[in-house]
């Protein structure tokens, strides 16, 4: 019996980057949800609201380390009032104060009943059984309220937050010891090459003869980053078997969310991807996109496991990575904010371009002393030159059908990895 697949739509022209970028997004679910503990859970998102048990703080508790008073008491200076106890935090309280009575109060032990100001001591002559009370500027004041914080029975974290230090902070202040959250997507990761190798067979690339698959460790490490679990396919030769062979083990229990695929997908006459893929029975949504670095990116369904298929060349895979793995992993991890917001620059020297395609240019972005930023080509922007990705911290966008950009044109720019979000200041760059 033969299986009919899904009729691959007809792609006569490439994508326009921004609609592929939309069918990847849309072509890709958030995944369902799991309870972990609170230690494992940073980065994640949560997945429902939680409600506090508890208000916090659980009393009306001192602001400064000084005496609990009543303002009335203290309206005409210098006032002298009796000190019935002192209360560190930690300890309560063992009486109200009364009528020219104060207590020795430490920051955060519960303010006593009667109470409605803590004078700081700084403001009196820090009394041991009695105190003068020498200012008043803080009357009816330095009491934080009971539920100033969070108040019993409402939600402390609604559902949709990535859990970071604060948030883990106030999950572990209500109680919470474990959170629902989206689970972790599992990224399946092949690359394809002949003449790729991994990096303990490097006596084969002394010798002249083969690559080390860089694909492998950036890919990898990108995963890693976007805050999925990276699930290693190896490398798969240039036959239709050996990929058919890979893909399978990335269909095989437990199976995984989303398949990335390096190089392969071309016109070259070795680029058996697509149609090892479409063998397999997947369904194709697009392959071509109008971009550079990039062009051949393939998107589809196989067996119900959604594929990307970047290009081999190492920038390319990077920078295809940044513009649909990203934001589908981000998906699926259920964020909604799923793109990295753009930054405008200013681009220091003219740039010439095909005007055919959307370009992403490697860039150095620097603040400058007006607070602007300023974005340098790392130079060459041939898609081979991995080292050149190492030097950016952004990608300049510059639009289709731009052929000429002048020095000084602002463009947008996309930030890339962790040091792009602290900019380089211009003691730091030595301008
Ligand atoms: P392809 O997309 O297979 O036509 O490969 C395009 C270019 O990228 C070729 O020069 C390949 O050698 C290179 N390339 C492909 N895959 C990798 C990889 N995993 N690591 C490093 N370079 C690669
Ligand atoms: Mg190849």
């Amino acid at each position: 019996m033969t299986v009919e697949r899904p009729a691959t739509p007809p792609q006569k022209q490439p994508l326009d980057v921004e609609d592929a970028i939309a069918r990847v997004i849309a072509g890709v679910a958030r995944l369902g949800t799991e309870q972990i503990a609170l230690a494992e859970a940073r980065g994640r998102v949560l997945a429902t609201a939680v409600a506090s048990r508890v208000s916090l703080p659980p009393w009306n508790n001192s602001a400064m380390d000084g005496y609990a008073v009543r303002a009335a008491d203290i309206a005409s200076l210098p006032a002298h009032l009796r000190v019935t106890e002192t209360v560190a935090a930690g300890q309560f309280p063992s009486r109200p104060v009364a009528a020219g009575e104060a207590i020795r109060i430490m920051t955060g032990a519960p303010v006593p009943e009667g109470a409605d100001t803590v004078v700081r001591v700084e403001d009196t002559d820090a009394g041991i059984t009695a105190v003068e009370i020498r200012l008043n500027r803080d009357a009816r004041k330095n009491v934080r309220p009971l539920g100033e914080d969070i108040l019993a029975g409402a939600d402390a974290l609604a559902a949709g937050v990535t859990l970071g230090p604060a948030q883990l902070g106030v999950l572990a202040a209500i109680g919470a010891t474990a959170v629902e959250v989206f689970r972790k997507p599992r990224i399946a990761i092949l690359s394809s090459g002949d003449e790729l190798v991994t990096p303990d067979r490097f006596d084969e690339v002394l010798a002249g003869r083969k690559i080390v698959s860089s694909n492998s460790v950036t890919l990898r490490e990108l995963v890693i980053e976007a805050g999925a679990e990276p699930v290693e396919l190896g490398i798969a030769a240039d036959t239709k078997a050996s990929l058919r062979e890979h893909l399978g083990r990335a269909l095989s229990p437990p199976g995984c969310d989303l398949i990335i695929t390096s190089g392969g997908i071309s016109v070259g006459a070795f680029d058996y991807v697509r149609e090892v893929l479409e063998e397999l029975g997947a369904s194709l949504n697009f392959w071509r996109v109008r971009m550079r670095p990039g062009a051949p990116i393939g998107f589809g369904m196989l067996a119900g496991t959604p594929w990307l298929g970047l290009p081999g060349n190492p920038v390319s895979t990077m920078v295809t990575f940044e513009l649909f793995a990203r934001p589908a992993i981000r998906k699926m991890r259920g964020h909604s904010a799923l793109q990295r917001a753009r930054m405008t620059v200013r681009i220091d020297t003219p740039i010439t371009l095909g005007a055919e395609l959307t370009h992403f240019l490697r860039a150095v972005v620097t603040r400058q002393r007006d607070g602007s930023l300023s974005a340098r080509l790392t130079g060459p922007q041939s898609s081979g030159v991995l080292s050149s990705m190492a030097l950016a911290n952004a990608l300049v966008v510059v639009p289709r059908g731009t052929v000429q950009v002048a020095a000084g044109t602002e463009l947008q720019a996309i930030p890339l990895g962790f040091d792009a979000e602290f900019v380089l200041s211009p003691e730091a760059a030595g301008v």
